[in-house]
């Protein structure tokens, strides 16, 4: 891995932030091969909780990564950071928003334009202007977007991309979807971007392709750090908001580092509606830095409502055995590893199964 130069370094940060480079940029502590990317929806105390992290919460979050000593990059530095292996500063996070909600505009912006610390609006374009109380204005995203920060495909409808993917159309609609979004961001703010964050962060591999061959980089919505070495069409993102809006799981988040897991069958697969268990085999790479030797610590969790079984199989393969999938929906399997060289953090990798309703319909949350 290259390591950024202390005059990259140190334009990174001129271009990012202040005049004044921080510690870790002057070379008195370490560089990273990860980052963590947080995502939010809401900042408001009137919209879905579940989606939805305060006004009140959200500076207390900021003021954490602050006193934490955490670095807020932008999202494409990072990428591109890590896809030409090159070190990141230590303790490397980026912000996303999704859906372009008017709260970011006039609660969030403020107080991270304040900051100075850069952020990505990931902008599904039909819905701008739409319902103006709920989302930004076309005019309201050329403010942010000429203030410098960056703007993100949501595609143009928002829909849950995988429904209906068994159909001879799905894969044209598909890219018209996302196309037709690009070319709103073109036409209406003069953005062009490789960035894409898949709606209710919903994929699987044929839509993974579909992004790669947009020559896009694909963001979902779960839980993990991101390295070299995970895939560039699904980078795990953090979200944070409703139960998972406390400083302590922003913690959590901030110090994970990425698990290195190959799994079959890959990551995001849908579930045929009849099934209700279902089999994964893992195996952990030897990739972690600095890691610990045994994975005997190694930990995986279903989501609410099912169960699951972690059976090791030697030379660092796993086999997770999922049962009690009884209902429709998202389910993620996270798993954890403590790093034992800092107390609290850990090691993390998830993946995603969806479920769909009894007749095959998608569910729609
Ligand atoms: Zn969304």
């Amino acid at each position: 891995m290259k390591r950024l130069t202390a005059a990259t370094l140190l334009t990174l940060t001129l271009g990012c932030y202040d005049s004044t480079p921080s510690p870790a940029f002057a070379g008195e502590s370490g560089h990273a091969d990860h980052a963590v990317i947080l995502l939010y929806h809401h900042v408001a105390d009137d919209t879905p909780v579940s989606t939805s992290i305060s006004e009140e919460d959200f500076k207390t979050q900021l003021n954490h990564l602050e006193k934490k000593g955490f670095r807020v990059l932008p999202l494409s530095r990072i990428v591109n950071a890590l896809q030409n292996d090159e070190w990141l500063p230590d303790k490397t996070i980026a912000i996303t928003f999704d859906d372009a909600y008017t709260s970011v505009f006039t609660n969030a912006w403020p107080e991270l334009q304040r900051r100075k610390l850069p952020f990505t609006v990931f902008v599904n374009t039909a819905s701008i202007s739409s319902q103006p109380t709920t989302y930004m204005s076309w005019s309201q995203l050329e403010r942010l977007k000429n203030a410098g920060v960056s703007i993100g495909n949501h595609s143009h409808s928002h829909q849950h991309m995988l429904n209906h993917r068994d159909t001879p159309n799905w894969a044209e609609n598909i890219k018209q979807d996302i196309q037709q979004a690009a070319e709103h961001l073109q036409q209406q703010l003069g953005v062009t971007t490789q960035l894409f964050a898949y709606p209710y962060g919903e994929f699987d591999p044929a839509l993974q392709e579909i992004v790669a061959e947009a020559g896009l980089i694909g963001f979902g919505q779960h839980s993990g750090a991101i390295s070299a070495e995970v895939d560039f069409t699904a980078l795990p993102r953090f979200p944070i908001g409703g139960a998972y809006a406390s400083v302590s799981r922003l913690d959590t988040a901030i110090n994970s580092r990425p698990l290195p897991v190959k799994a079959e069958p890959a990551n995001g697969r849908v579930l045929s509606p009849d099934k209700t268990a279902f089999e994964l085999n893992i195996t952990v790479g030897q990739a972690v830095a600095d890691g610990p030797d045994s994975l005997s610590a190694l930990a995986c969790y279903p989501s609410a409502g099912t169960d699951l079984k972690l059976q090791p199989r030697g030379n660092r393969h796993f086999q997770i055995k999922l049962t009690d999938i009884t209902s429709a929906g998202r389910h993620k399997i996270n798993c954890t590893l403590p790093d034992p060289k800092h107390q609290g953090a850990y090691f993390w990798w998830s993946y995603l199964l969806m479920k769909p309703q009894d007749a095959g319909e998608w569910y729609q949350q």
